[in-house]
């Protein structure tokens, strides 16, 4: 999209402008003795756009070890909120993200999804410290997705939530296919409860013999996803289910990728970012992702540089038989300040022509739980109710995902950069099969 959007509220543009006035968003402090860290990634070059500090902690008032001068190459070595860990003169430190460029003359190595093992019952923590809340306890055995290192600490996601566990009592995991979901079959009419507790509102009742996907335990209670929703249900009226079907590959099933403008239709532009060079590049690695590591049938509205009416895109969803529509976007403002990702769902308003209205939320919901958890660096705006065309006159479950403002300095360094918008493709990659899975 690259229209303002006047009809925000007051309150969401102050708080806006506060959220700019802080200092680099990072989840908490980080001291520089606490990073040495066993992770092991393929280093990246970055190149400075500015003469750029070096400094010894990721902060703006971390001691400067030397100024980098623009245009030099810096290897890249983590992501610690709005800062890049890195390499440059013998030196190790931190440099605004904002103000790095990735290499072009780099070959760039995605690091796909990392799984690890847990070794023993683990904690997963709200924070990466010994005493940060206890979210759940992992039991020993069960995979958990790798986000990122802290310390000595992994952010991981697991069972739906995300936080921090020991490094030391996890493994690689050996298997190098994706998880696969865990499924239960309801042994009778079971309610599915907003909490584990019998007093727990009800958010509805699943008929007896449906199959259910385990997310966790909590005490005699599993948390489970069903219809679109997740919620917690007795464990002894569930059994383990005996099909043999692996529930997380998408085969048979069509995802409709729309890659936003194109042709004399630029989208948003700021300098000689284009928007729809910016939605058709982050649509192919949505694509291959999908169909690659979740094994679905992907169809994409364009694939090259050509114009599309939006009427044309909805009508080629419908041609291509697709469970699901997922349009691309970056967004854009005359107030630089304005920043953040956020998907667009339907309305109950009479412009809403799509049946799928609850399902266009949950999908939409669950990609942007995914982008949040998978890049904390760009604020989470959440899921709007919006009339967009694409979306409620669609016939499938459908949203738009606008992936950042290309005009908000940190935004745009994410939406440049081949690494974020590889993270962008696979955060919505997840979110759609976590959709589809807990859907169909
Ligand atoms: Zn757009």
């Amino acid at each position: 999209m690259n229209t303002p959007k006047p009809s925000w509220p007051l309150k969401l543009l102050i708080s806006s402008s506060l959220v700019l006035t802080g200092t680099a968003v990072v989840p908490f402090s980080l001291s520089s003795t606490g990073l040495d860290t066993g992770r092991v990634e393929a280093a990246s070059t970055y190149t400075t756009t500015a003469n750029l500090n070096l400094r010894k902690s990721a902060s703006t008032s971390g001691t400067i070890l030397l100024t980098i001068p623009s245009g030099r190459s810096v290897t890249y070595l983590g992501t610690y909120g709005s800062w890049y860990k890195v390499s440059y003169g013998g030196q190790t430190g931190y440099v605004s993200a904002q103000y790095v460029k990735v290499s072009t003359s780099s070959t760039m190595t995605t690091t796909s999804t990392k799984t690890y093992t847990t070794t023993v019952n683990l904690n997963l923590r709200k924070s990466a410290s010994p005493t940060g809340t206890i979210l759940l306890t992992i039991p020993s055995g069960r995979n958990v997705t790798y986000l990122g290192t802290y310390g000595s600490w992994y952010k991981v996601s697991y069972g739906g939530q995300t936080g921090y566990v020991s490094a030391q009592y996890v493994k690689v995991s050996t298997s190098t296919t994706t998880t696969t979901a865990k499924t239960y079959v309801t042994t009778v009419n079971l309610n599915l409860r907003k909490s584990a507790s019998s007093t727990g509102t009800i958010l509805l009742t699943i008929p007896s013999g449906r199959s259910v996907t385990y997310l966790g335990t909590y005490g005699s209670w599993y948390k489970v996803s069903y219809g679109g929703q997740t919620g917690y249900v007795s464990s002894q009226y569930l059994k383990a289910s005996t099909t043999t079907t692996n529930t997380s590959t998408g085969s048979g099933r069509t995802i409709v990728i729309d890659a936003g403008h194109g042709g004399y239709d630029p989208g948003a532009v700021y300098g000689s970012v284009q928007e729809k060079v910016l939605t058709l590049d982050i649509a192919k690695r949505l694509a291959s992702t999908l169909s690659g590591t979740y094994n679905y049938n992907v169809r994409m509205t364009r694939s090259t540089d050509t114009y599309l009416s939006l009427a044309n895109r909805v009508s080629l969803t419908k041609s291509y038989n697709g469970s699901a529509f997922v349009s691309l976007h970056a967004n854009s403002s005359t107030n630089a300040s304005y920043h953040g990702h956020e998907v667009l769902v339907p309305t109950t308003e009479s412009y809403t022509t799509n049946p799928y209205v609850s399902a266009s939320r949950n999908l939409g919901a669950s990609i942007n739980r995914e982008l949040g958890a998978r890049i904390p660096t760009i604020r989470n705006r959440g899921v709007k109710y919006q009339n967009v065309y694409v979306v409620g006159k669609n016939s499938v479950p459908s949203t738009l995902v606008e992936y950042g403002f290309m005009t908000n300095q940190n935004d745009r360094a994410h939406l440049t950069s081949t690494t974020y918008r590889q993270r962008m493709a696979e955060a919505t990659a997840s979110g759609i099969h976590q959709f589809m899975r807990s859907t169909y």
